[in-house]
């Protein structure tokens, strides 16, 4: 049997008794032409292994394959969707390796080779963690080439803000850091099945071949964790405790402490990182 020739994603559904659960975060896509259109978003797939966080049913699955994908490795935590996934690594022989696990305590590398893409419609639980955990490795340029994720429209518009906006934040800084990211596509609630209340989009990352600015990602991250935390209040406020002398430091980093975190661009907030990991 070919990808062509395995049945429609609703009759799989039906004959494993695949009923979304919630806690998953299921909510499965099933228009092939739509899972097609994602992987053709994510790139080149050719010469790459793929990452697929979460394949359900197997939607997107297909659709890397179908788009030439190297490798993909599948993580799925629910192992009623085992059977379904079978069926399509019998249709592609070497081409696919489902890993029945929860996808934030495995190591992927032990399980493929680079240039890597991941592509994923995330499970929404756990979508913003895996998503720090890519843009916040130690080291950089990290094990993907790109990463091209489906998140609620609003995490996305969060994920592509500027400063000053209401959305800029954590997310935001850490994505512009290290990566271009983009939205490419808005999904409505009634693409998915079951329908979500929200609607949803696609974002893609390329890894930038060096962060923007240089800082220690896990200073960074704790710096912005903090000035946002309380996001309405001046830095000076909001960074208490953070290091002595704090409002020193923000001046040093050319910031005010006046000055409120969705004002401060990421420039700066690096500056301050830097300055902060000396102490
Ligand atoms: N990729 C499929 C699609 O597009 O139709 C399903 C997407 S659904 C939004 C999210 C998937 O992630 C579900 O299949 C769910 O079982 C799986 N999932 C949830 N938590 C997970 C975890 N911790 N690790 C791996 N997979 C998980």
């Amino acid at each position: 049997m070919s990808l062509n020739d395995l049945p429609p994603l609703r009759e799989v559904i039906a004959s494993h008794d695949l009923k979304a659960r919630k806690s998953l975060g299921q909510n499965f896509l099933l228009d092939l032409n739509l899972t097609g259109k994602i992987a053709r978003l994510a790139g080149d797939l050719a010469q790459c292994d793929v990452l697929e966080v979460g394949p359900g049913p197997g939607g997107l699955t297909r659709g890397l394959l179908a788009q030439g994908a190297r490798r993909v490795l599948a993580v799925e935590k629910d192992a009623r969707c085992l059977p379904a996934l079978a069926q399509i690594a019998a249709a592609c022989p070497g081409r696919l390796e489902v890993i029945n696990a929860d996808a934030l305590a495995l190591d992927p590398l032990r399980h493929l080779t680079p240039p890597i893409r991941v592509v994923a419609n995330l499970p929404y639980n756990i979508g913003t963690e895996l998503l720090v955990r890519w843009l916040t490795p130690a080291t950089w340029p990290p094990y993907w080439k790109s990463l091209t994720l489906m998140f609620q429209r609003e995490v996305a518009e969060r994920i592509t803000a500027r400063p000053g906006s209401k959305a800029y934040g954590r997310l935001a800084l850490l994505a512009g850091w290290r990566t271009d990211a983009r939205i490419v596509l808005g999904l409505p609630p009634e693409a998915f099945s079951p329908p979500p209340k929200v609607s949803s989009a696609v974002v893609h990352f390329t890894a930038l071949p060096a962060p923007r600015f240089p800082a220690d990602a896990r200073v960074l991250e704790q710096v912005v964790a903090k000035a946002f935390n309380q996001r309405r209040k001046m830095l000076r406020s909001a960074l208490k405790g953070l290091a002595p002398d704090i409002e020193d430091h923000l001046i040093a980093a050319g910031i005010k402490p006046t000055q409120r975190a969705e004002t401060v661009a990421l420039e700066q907030f690096c500056a301050l990182a830097r300055i902060i990991e000396k102490i």
